[in-house]
């Protein structure tokens, strides 16, 4: 008898330790921001830089605080050589399209332009491979976005080749 109470005590003590704990979790979500971005878009863009010209992510970063912002907007960016680097972690809101940062990642290949500064596919063997990488990954993480060129929401050429098309089987 004496080992039943105490068995059924450790119980009910167990059931009231999991309604507090569970209530108290409740309260941490009410005050708590949601701490994940809904991402809906994968916006790709390109530097608008010459063909074969450097830039390293320290450029952008540079070129972006410039304009007043915080840092190098992009989300990543795909050197020459098929190098990826991160600009801003995912769940930090981007600086790369205008209206449309809230809910998007963005993704920036070095390049662009031509040799006489006119807007042209300039992507290397390595940033191809990179780039269908990277955007492979991406929408595996984030399978309701859609991928879009950053020119569908702005008059530039960026990112000078059809993103929309290019990853659409993916
Ligand atoms: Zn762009």
């Amino acid at each position: 008898m004496m080992r039943l109470a105490k068995k059924e005590a450790i119980r009910y003590a167990l059931v009231g330790g999991m309604l507090v704990a569970g209530l108290a979790l409740m309260a941490l979500k009410a005050i708590l921001p949601p701490d994940e971005r809904r991402i809906d878009a994968i916006i790709v863009h390109c530097t608008a830089t010459p063909l074969g010209m450097k830039v390293t992510i320290d450029d952008i970063d540079r070129w972006h605080k410039a304009r007043g912002w915080k840092g190098i907007g992009y989300h990543y960016v795909v050197d020459l050589d098929g190098t990826v680097y991160r600009g801003r972690t995912d769940d930090c809101v981007g600086a790369h399209c205008r209206g449309h940062n809230a809910h998007s990642i963005g993704v920036c290949y070095v390049g662009g332009l031509d040799v006489h500064g006119r807007p042209a596919d300039t992507r290397t063997t390595e940033q191809k491979e990179a780039l269908l990488q990277l955007m492979t990954v991406l929408k595996k993480r984030y399978p309701n976005a859609k991928v879009y060129s950053h020119k569908r929401f702005t008059n530039k050429a960026c990112p000078c080749f059809d993103a929309e098309r290019e990853y659409s089987g993916l």
